[in-house]
């Protein structure tokens, strides 16, 4: 293959593991990361779980060592953020007016945290996405005794696991009557609310910030949409992101369903590619278009992108897949359905030991397990499948998953 000067812009998940899997592959050719973060790259579920709960220090974040991308001849520019350039020149401008040019270009920019209008800009009201604000996250618990969160989504219940754990006392406010319910149904919202407060977080459901109390700069407590007043030291306001589309507008790319849209093999245009958080992907197994916001499928788009730089396009199949530690539960997702989608339990919903299959015209869309690893497993199976399934089999536990799925040796 004639050598070929690749420029990843984001140094998060889909842009490391690029890197890392190209030169693994024996690419040859000039490998650059140009990242606006500050911190070289690192493993972003720690900020809301160990790290926030001082079990690791900064050296273990870190995706690699220093030495790691010299060895790998990885040119690591941090503090570099992209302004624009020209996809048929190609070349990219930096912030500053630098250019860099390209043969391929890999996308990951991942998000911003969703800002709420009404919420006042204080020091001590936080979101969190990057180490720095994982960083910032943790001195001011470190002084706090009451953390009030606003939404209930993963991050927001990350933290207040965290901050349970750390022995804060955490009230949740969150807009909708159960959490997760679009993504996971109600019923699984439910035990999942009922998690927290069995854990001592006071979690309250539709409800709303009426108005705030700020004092010297700070917020010191909140009036809530039940009529309580509330006091708190820090607030963390977790509601999702706004996936990065500026670079890729300005650059042209087509912007689609709040993402960019690429081909089953993740190109967005020719010898441009697009990973993570901000890919809007036609999904070859599930038949459908696509963007999720987790680690593991930022860390395989990224792989899957170096695989087609390298051995030419393909398309990319690796299906979605999330996990989730809240206190003593271990959160695990395949596929990709929808709360209204028919769900089948499978397990001991008392003993939180249980799987949620969600079925779409008989056909498994994705797979929701509680401390059942096993048959999440064999879930993706069943989704690989596409096979047409009936709602008994699924539910008796005589019934064998891998059979089912028709997997082989089964
Ligand atoms: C606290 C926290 C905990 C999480 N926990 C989990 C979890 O337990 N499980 C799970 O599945 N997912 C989790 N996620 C989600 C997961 O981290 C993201 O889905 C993943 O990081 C997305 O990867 P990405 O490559 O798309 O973007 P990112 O990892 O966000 O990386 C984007 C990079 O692009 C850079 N960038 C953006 N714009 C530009 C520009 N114009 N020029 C240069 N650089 C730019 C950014 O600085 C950053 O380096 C968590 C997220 C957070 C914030």
């Amino acid at each position: 293959m004639a050598t070929k000067r690749v420029v990843i812009v984001g140094g998060g998940g889909t842009g490391d593991y690029a890197a890392f899997a190209l030169r693994k592959r024996g690419f040859g050719g000039e490998v650059t990361i140009l990242s606006a973060d500050k911190d070289r790259p690192y493993d972003r579920p720690y900020l809301s779980k160990e790290y926030l709960r001082g079990e690791i220090e900064v050296p273990k974040v870190f995706l690699h060592d220093e030495a790691e991308y010299e060895k790998e001849r990885i040119d690591l520019r941090l503090d570099q953020r992209v302004s624009g350039g020209s996809l048929k020149e190609g070349r990219l401008t930096l912030e500053g007016g630098a250019e860099v040019a390209f043969d391929v270009l890999v996308l990951g920019l991942g998000g911003t945290p969703r800002r709420l209008p009404d919420v006042p800009q204080a020091q001590n009201v936080l979101t969190l996405r990057s180490l720095r604000d994982g960083r910032a996250i943790r001195d001011a618990l470190g002084q706090a005794s009451r953390l009030l969160l606003i939404g209930a989504g993963f991050i927001g219940a990350e933290v207040a696991a965290s901050a349970r754990k750390l022995g804060k006392d955490v009230l949740i406010v969150e807009a909708l009557p159960v959490p997760l319910q679009r993504a996971l149904g109600r019923d699984v919202g439910e035990i999942y609310a009922e998690m927290h407060r069995a854990q001592g977080a006071d979690v309250r459901t539709g409800t709303r910030v009426d108005a705030w109390q700020v004092a010297g700069g700070r917020v010191t407590g909140a009036s809530l949409s039940d009529g309580t007043r509330e006091a708190a030291d820090v607030v963390l306001v977790a509601v999702g992101i706004e996936p990065n589309l500026e670079l890729p507008k300005m650059l042209g790319l087509r912007i689609e369903g709040g993402g960019v849209r690429v081909d089953e093999g993740l190109r967005a245009a020719e010898n441009v590619y697009v990973g993570g958080d901000i890919a809007l992907h036609p999904h070859p197994v599930l038949g459908r278009a696509i963007r999720v916001e987790h680690w593991e499928v930022a860390k395989n788009h990224g792989r899957g992108i170096a695989a087609a730089i390298v051995e030419g396009h393909q398309p990319y199949r690796g299906l979605p897949y999330f996990w989730s530690d809240q206190y003593d539960v271990n959160l695990e997702y395949r596929g990709h359905a929808s709360g209204d989608d028919e769900a089948v339990w499978r397990g001991d919903r008392a003993a939180r030991q249980f799987t949620v299959f969600y079925l779409r015209d008989g056909i498994v869309e994705g797979v929701l397990s509680m401390n059942d690893s096993k048959t999440n497993e064999l879930g993706g199976k069943l989704i690989e499948s596409r096979r047409r399934l009936d709602r008994a089999a699924l539910e008796s536990a005589d019934a064998n998953l891998a059979e089912l799925a028709g997997v082989a040796g089964s």
